[in-house]
């Protein structure tokens, strides 16, 4: 159950799709990383605790509010920077991974879930990893499960999905030119 926090403030780039107000931490404050910054300056605004985030519309309605680069991550930045670790992690792991590798790999996926700092985005990886057993026997494998793993939270998100074929092109190999 998601705990979100009353506001009178609609959400413009909502971390769970459909819910309105911010999603709270344990302590019962605005998650930091489970909200992007966007909606947290706008219910900061609401309350009259900040002004109202400068936003740039694009041709899209999606607003962008950027951060500045010394500032603690949102969802957004966090799952940016996340997503290039773990898909890197794939991209330099062995063609074919021993047993001794492989075990390693599932600890560092098993432990990736429980303390992704975005606690209801670290729920569902750990959910959907229970659905989908990691393949961890070859770099291919990984990588095309890792590649599925982000599918499942763009779908999530009504992003666009990622075509998997393409994954070691976009994280493993440079393009030409
Ligand atoms: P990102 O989705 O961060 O992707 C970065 C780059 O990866 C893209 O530019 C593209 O080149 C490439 N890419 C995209 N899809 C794939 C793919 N399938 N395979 C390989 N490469 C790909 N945010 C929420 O609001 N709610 C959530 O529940 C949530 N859950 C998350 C769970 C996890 C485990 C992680 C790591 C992040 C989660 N996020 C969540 C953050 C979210 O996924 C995005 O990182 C964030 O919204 C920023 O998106 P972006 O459009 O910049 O690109």
């Amino acid at each position: 159950q998601i705990k979100k926090e009353e506001t009178t403030t609609e959400s413009t780039t909502a971390a769970v799709p459909g819910k309105k107000g911010l999603i709270l931490g344990p302590d019962g404050k605005p998650c930091r990383t489970c909200n992007s910054l966007t909606d947290l300056l706008a219910a900061a605004a609401a309350t009259g605790k900040a002004p109202a985030p400068t936003t740039t519309t694009t041709t899209t309605t999606t607003s962008v509010t950027t951060l500045p680069a010394d500032c603690p991550p949102d969802v957004e930045t966090l799952g940016r920077h996340t997503w290039t670790l773990l898909h890197s992690i794939t991209a330099t792991y062995p063609t074919v991974a021993t047993p001794e590798k492989q075990q390693e790999m599932s600890m560092f996926l098993d432990i990736f879930g429980r303390i992704y700092p975005c606690w209801f985005c670290a729920g569902d990886f750990r959910k959907w990893k229970e659905e989908n057993k990691p393949k961890l026997e070859t770099r291919q494998d990984f990588g095309d499960w890792m590649c599925r793993a982000h599918n499942a939270v763009n779908k999530k998100l009504g992003k666009k999905e990622f075509d998997c074929r393409f994954w070691e092109e976009r994280w493993r190999e440079a393009k030409d030119g």
